[in-house]
């Protein structure tokens, strides 16, 4: 089985580049990343919980425009081969199945753009993200 969970791309404006650009989305059990296909800059998220959503939605859209997709991706949890609720926030991502709303809740862990050159692997790393308040 794949680990590979969730693979798709979100069209909008980049927030670091501000070139309207696709927003590549992966997403793992262990990690999931948003990477800009024009400047690279790439944001890092990492699990936070992984539990069924009662009530909506684990998290609110914060000032920071949220993305709302829905993706099609086989439940970890009923197993079932459908779309998920995909919400790409400044701070948080969350995945939900809508078949029994298993939800995985990945909290923004740091950011990087991409090296200039192959060995300056941490060159641009970050701790915050610029763009949040
Ligand atoms: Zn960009
Ligand atoms: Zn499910």
């Amino acid at each position: 089985m794949s680990d590979r969970f969730i693979s798709t791309k979100y069209r909008t404006d980049c927030y670091h580049c501000r070139a309207l650009a696709d927003q590549q989305i992966q997403a793992t059990p262990n990690r999931a990343d948003v990477t800009c296909e024009n400047c690279k800059a790439t944001r890092v998220f990492v699990p936070l919980i992984e539990d069924v959503d009662e009530t909506g939605m684990f998290t609110r859209p914060g000032p920071w425009p949220a993305w709302s997709l829905a993706v099609p991706a086989v439940c970890r949890n009923c197993g079932v081969d459908g779309l998920h609720d995909l919400v790409v926030s400044c701070r948080h991502i969350t995945v939900r199945c809508r078949n029994c709303r298993f939800t995985h809740l990945f909290r923004f862990s740091l950011e990087y753009m991409a090296p200039d050159k192959p060995d300056e692997q941490t060159s641009g790393i970050v701790d915050g993200h610029a763009t949040c308040p």
